[in-house]
């Protein structure tokens, strides 16, 4: 097996959660990318073909079990990244090559809110150019 599949596996298992093809292919894509990736990316990029649904479904999954994390860019497509769910972060977003990184340094600090609001996601984009 691919060492991505193992390291895939590994950390599905590591959380109790059951190993399935689908989830270990997901994962193993997004551990393996050098950028974040939408689903017609994924979806374009698999081997063994996947559908549309399972994909959208096992994405919620590893976001959900912090596996995951994902971010709008520009084109407002949604954008996932192996990992980083423990975490809130913002991330940067090269406005010429439209390289998007996570910048797991920064944090982001806690607002006081109006009572009986609760924050659901953060989503603190920087924009700019990258080195090259
Ligand atoms: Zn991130």
């Amino acid at each position: 097996m691919e060492p991505l599949f193992v390291d895939a596996e590994q950390k599905i298992r590591a959380l109790g959660h059951r190993v399935t093809t689908g989830r270990v292919l997901t994962l193993a894509m997004l551990l393996g990318a050098d950028k974040p990736l939408t689903h017609d990316m994924m979806l374009a990029s698999f081997k063994t073909p996947m559908d549309r649904v399972t994909l959208y479904r096992t994405l919620d999954w590893l976001v959900n079990v912090g596996l995951a994390h994902r971010i709008r860019a520009e084109d407002r497509l949604w954008r996932f990244i192996a990992g980083g769910g423990e975490t809130r972060h913002p991330h940067f977003y090269c406005e010429n090559t439209g390289k998007l990184i996570c910048l797991t340094d920064v944090k982001i600090p806690e607002m006081t809110l109006p009572k009986q609001f609760k924050v659901s996601h953060v989503e603190i984009v920087f924009h700019g150019m990258c080195e090259s």
